[in-house]
């Protein structure tokens, strides 16, 4: 008999670990490895957020537990942000405050799903989504797109997918990991769908802001068919560059917000309050920072697209948000039988680390982040590039 348990014991290992492993023992041994791996802005959360955590430590209210949910001035700033962003009237007693993101995908997973309930995750998907789902009792299913309608779900798609015992449809626009955006008219057909069918969305809208040339995303929260039953997830780490405060939340419907609340009050209680205060200095202060992070990752996305673009066989579907762009490498892919294979190779041949589609549900493609710096970028790239070009002259 296992000594682990099988809820816990069922969690995939992430498939992005082994190459990043590797990755860092050949840094380590001195090569010059430049990765592609990065999953959060490469920029230091800016100065001011900085400062307002600096004053919140020596402010003896931030030493002791503050409420379960957040920080009333938080929630009161994240709820405005709600109306800003995804324009959609939230009471701040809707919103829970979490460890980030994450936890709120987890909370809010946990708060809906029985055992046996279905939840459609469109591919390529981030990989938190199908783990939180199944430690939930959830059935993850997984819905497929193509790179031809650039990573799109469509409502034809998910009408293929559903069944009785479907209950949330886990949307995320702009992607990780293929930088998709919906459009409006998009959003709205799926939002529609699903409220006709009575479904939940769980709406991921961590990357709202990083949009090119300008944000934010719509929203699907915003399409009036999903009303009372969507989930908001959302937080700072990536638009403020603040990944390591680890500050998200989670905006649902009142019996959701209780469930969810009663959940992180035995879990992990109050997030940090210094992260709280942070957080809070960074939804109300000034934007030019990330006006101006936005416009490097737009210069950067560019870049990595033209480069791309001309590698033998690659292909490419541009990429509107966040900072990733998924490539296609399917002549590559039948040379060396997999892309976690094609990813091995880059990282041997070129000092080169990217992840392969695999980790996302979508083999056959790469995932390389744009969130370096400009010089490495290229010359990665260019380093790539020839080696896929050695490979395909020798074939
Ligand atoms: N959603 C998506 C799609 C993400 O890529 C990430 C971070 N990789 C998160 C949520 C969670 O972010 P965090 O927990 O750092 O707030």
């Amino acid at each position: 008999m296992s000594r682990v348990s099988r809820r816990v014991g069922g969690i995939a290992e992430s498939a992005t670990m082994a190459i990043t492993e590797k990755a860092r023992q050949l840094k380590a041994a001195g090569r010059p490895v430049i990765s592609y791996g990065a999953g959060e802005p490469d920029f230091p959360t800016p100065g001011h957020i900085v400062e307002a955590a600096i004053a919140a430590a020596g402010d003896p209210r931030n030493h002791h537990y503050t409420p379960n949910a957040g920080l009333p001035d938080l929630r009161e700033a994240i709820a405005a942000n709600a109306a800003t962003m995804s324009k959609v009237e939230v009471s701040p007693g809707q919103v829970l405050v979490t460890n980030g993101g994450k936890q709120a995908v987890y909370l809010g997973l946990a708060a809906l799903l029985d055992p046996g309930d279905e939840v459609l995750i469109p591919a390529p998907y981030w990989v938190t989504y199908p783990e939180a789902t199944a430690l939930s009792g959830g059935r993850p299913m997984v819905v497929a797109t193509s790179e031809e309608s650039g990573f799109k779900v469509t409502v034809a798609d998910l009408e293929r997918a559903v069944t009785e015992r479907t209950k949330i449809l886990i949307f995320v626009s702009p992607s990780n990991p293929t930088g998709t955006v919906y459009t409006a008219s998009e959003v709205a057909a799926i939002g529609k769908w699903a409220g006709g069918r009575g479904l939940w969305i769980l709406t991921d809208e961590i990357y709202q802001q990083l949009v090119y040339p300008e944000g934010p995303a719509p929203s699907i929260a915003a399409v009036p068919e999903t009303e009372d039953r969507v989930l908001i997830v959302n937080g700072v780490a990536k638009t403020y560059a603040m990944t390591g405060w680890r500050v998200g939340w989670l905006i649902g419907p009142p019996d959701v917000f209780k469930a969810a609340n009663n959940h992180q009050s035995h879990l992990t209680s109050n997030v940090n309050n210094v992260a709280q205060r942070a957080a809070q200095a960074a939804l109300t202060g000034p934007v030019d920072s990330i006006s101006a992070m936005r416009a490097a990752f737009d210069q950067r996305r560019r870049r990595m697209v033209a480069m791309l673009e001309e590698m033998p066989g690659v292909t490419i579907a541009p990429p509107a948000g966040a900072f990733y762009t998924f490539p296609g490498l399917s002549a590559h892919v039948d040379r060396f039988g997999s892309s976690l294979e094609v990813a091995s190779y880059l990282l041997d041949a070129a000092d080169v680390a990217v992840v392969p589609g695999e980790a996302f549900g979508a083999p056959g493609h790469l995932r390389l982040s744009y969130a370096l710096a400009d010089g490495e970028l290229e010359t990665g790239l260019t380093r790539m590039a020839e080696a896929l070009a050695a490979v395909t002259a020798t074939a």
